[in-house]
């Protein structure tokens, strides 16, 4: 398949949304997956837009049913990867980006091992705590909630292949199309967009 696999995954704060959509805005080559989620819709969030959101009963029939590339338990709610919809833009040779957590980056990994997973950091500790803050609404309870959360996830940084600090968008949007770039032209990808002219090279 000479379509390549991203996942993006991030702490809350890290402005991964943000920077996700920046891409998607210069490069049309790429799909992004709308996970399945139990956990409500937020003010101004589409059904089928920004997830597909599904009650808890759904979710496990999905899960059970064996729908899912991978799900996880995250703050509280279920998420999840349909795998039939990766199969299907596997086959159109799409590229393909995922926004998930570490455990679910882990189970992708396991079945596509040339994805490639992006982990994106913010800048600094201070300024994470001074983004959860900034929303004004949370009580400080919340936000050493949020700030925990965030340390455990970051926690797997080491386990992705490129990291992004996340300081000015532009230049974050600009990391982030340069390794979709440079894993659009590793030699697996390009000889199989490429294959006639690779199969004449290796003619003896
Ligand atoms: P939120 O509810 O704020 O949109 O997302 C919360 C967390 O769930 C984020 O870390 C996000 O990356 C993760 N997440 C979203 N969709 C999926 C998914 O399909 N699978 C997994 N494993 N995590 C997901």
């Amino acid at each position: 398949m000479p379509g390549t696999l991203f996942i993006v995954t991030a702490p809350s704060g890290a402005g991964k949304t943000t920077l996700v959509r920046g891409l998607l805005a210069r490069d049309s080559q790429i799909s992004l997956s709308i996970s399945f989620t139990t956990r409500p819709p937020r003010p101004g969030e589409r059904n089928a837009e920004h997830y597909h959101f599904v009650d808890v009963p759904t979710f496990k029939a999905l899960r059970d049913k064996g729908e899912f590339l991978e799900w996880a338990e995250v703050h509280g709610n279920y998420y999840a990867t349909s795998k039939v919809w990766i199969r299907e833009q596997m086959l159109e040779d799409r590229d393909i980006l995922l926004e998930i957590d570490w455990q679910g980056a882990q189970q992708v990994r396991k079945v596509f091992p040339d994805s490639v997973g992006v982990f994106i950091l913010p800048p600094s500790l201070e300024i994470l705590e001074r983004r959860l803050r900034g929303r004004g609404t949370d009580s400080d309870e919340v936000i050493a909630r949020r700030l925990l959360g965030a340390r455990s996830e970051m926690r797997h940084v080491g386990e992705f292949e490129y990291v992004i600090l996340n300081n000015e968008l532009r230049d974050a949007v600009e990391d982030l199309a340069a390794v979709v770039r440079a894993a659009r032209l590793r030699y697996p990808k390009q000889h199989v967009r490429h294959a006639p002219y690779f199969d004449y090279l290796e003619q003896d």
